[in-house]
């Protein structure tokens, strides 16, 4: 039974994959991804680090400290600790000589803003600039991931449900990066994680009250656990948007998001534009009694993959690409010399609709029936559990926070 193959499998990732200590899981995040920084500093900031250099024990950075380090031509580290060269090396790590210790970098070629992040840090030499890893904790990892991609001033319930979609991508993830020498990067590409958690108290309660539990399907494999900004009132299916279809996402109505901010949008495109992507492009039949009036004009009540009729071969996803629509939901005529678009929602639609979602934990919705409302028929499960069931050797008992819909 495929079951009985999987459960092992993800015990045995989590083994590879993650330094379990006696405190905490850590994560190894690249940082500063979207850059090749030469040369970065890394600053005191109330907690003092130790310095390894290869395999020696270079004493601490201390109160007003701080290191800093380039990459050589030949690609090795040259050290600073203050303005004095300690020599060059392969390796360098700073440890953190108290828990949960955050240090400040500031990338100095290229200068890029500073940044604050908690636990560990190892830098190695990369082949365009140097690669700084975060071995950070997976706990403080997801509090910085979520107040990134979620912001600050929602209700609880919301950053739960957010931190639990969060985790899920990241443990499923976990060897996306691993020949760059890390699980995951601080980009959209991974989930944005471009500071510690500053602003949000209520982050760190819902990360630690959530702590362990992911999203799975019913082969106990974990989801993939997208998420957009507003679904316009009703989700997509990830194959209008992929070509891959996934059975626990499919569309649906969302009344929960409708009245937001980004329910809806207006473009207007000049319509000698809008005629030259879809004829030469695609080869619109602008000769054709039927399609040829219609253009210009086109109506969704409910959601579609393709303009007007799918023999066509006009994916909305390539015009909302082409002229940086907020999303495919839209429908549109001519209004004078241009098309005038009228949009519903942001973003690509698939699965959780973070608005709808921060609305439902408004009304007091609880983060487990927010993941099922957008994600039917997954199973929300606790790892920890399924340890203890492990012990008991019965690995596959079901999750007690299963809701039937
Ligand atoms: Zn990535
Ligand atoms: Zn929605």
């Amino acid at each position: 039974m495929y079951f009985c193959d999987v459960k092992p499998l993800i015990a045995y990732f989590f083994l590879c994959f993650f330094a379990v200590n006696a405190y905490s899981q850590q994560i190894r995040i690249g940082v500063y991804r979207e850059y090749d920084i030469q040369r970065i500093v890394f600053a005191h900031d109330g907690f003092n680090y130790s310095i390894y250099a290869d395999s020696s024990n270079l004493g601490e950075i201390i109160d007003e400290g701080y290191v800093e380090i380039q990459q050589t031509p030949d690609k090795k580290l040259e050290l600073f600790v203050g303005i004095v060269s300690q020599g060059v090396f392969d390796k360098i790590s700073l440890i953190e000589t108290q828990e949960n210790a955050s240090i400040e970098l500031t990338p100095t070629i290229p200068s890029q803003k500073t940044r604050k992040y908690q636990n560990d840090f190892e830098i190695l030499p990369g082949i365009k600039g140097l690669t700084i890893v975060n071995v950070v904790n997976l706990n403080n990892y997801l509090s910085g991931v979520v107040e990134s991609e979620g912001g600050t001033g929602k209700d609880i319930e919301y950053y739960k449900v957010q931190a639990l979609m969060s985790r899920t991508y990241a443990l499923k993830y976990l060897s996306k990066h691993v020949k760059e020498g890390f699980n995951l990067c601080d980009r959209v590409h991974c989930q944005a994680y471009h500071y510690k958690l500053r602003f949000t108290p209520d982050i760190e309660k819902a990360v630690k009250a959530t702590e362990n539990v992911v999203m799975e399907d019913e082969h106990g494999n974990l989801v993939d656990a997208y998420f957009h900004a507003n679904c316009g009132g009703q989700t997509s299916e990830a194959d209008y948007i992929w070509n891959n279809s996934v059975h626990y996402l499919n569309t649906f109505k969302d009344t929960f998001c409708i009245y937001t901010k980004q329910a809806t949008w207006e473009k207007r495109i000049p319509k000698h534009q809008w005629a030259e992507f879809l004829v030469k492009r695609y080869n619109y039949p602008i000769n054709d009694s039927i399609l040829g009036p219609l253009l210009y004009n086109f109506t969704q009540t409910e959601r579609l993959a393709f303009y007007h009729n799918p023999i066509l071969g006009i994916p909305l996803r390539d015009i909302r690409q082409e002229f940086k629509l907020k999303s495919t939901y839209f429908s549109n005529y001519l209004d004078g010399n241009d098309v005038l678009i009228r949009g519903r929602g942001y973003g690509h639609g698939v699965g959780l609709c973070q608005e709808g979602a921060m609305h439902m934990a408004k009304y007091k919705y609880n983060y487990i029936q927010i993941a099922i409302y957008y994600f039917p028929g997954i199973y929300i499960h606790n790892l920890e559990e399924d340890a203890f069931f492990r012990q008991r050797g019965n690995l596959f008992l079901c999750s007690p926070y299963r809701v039937e819909d």
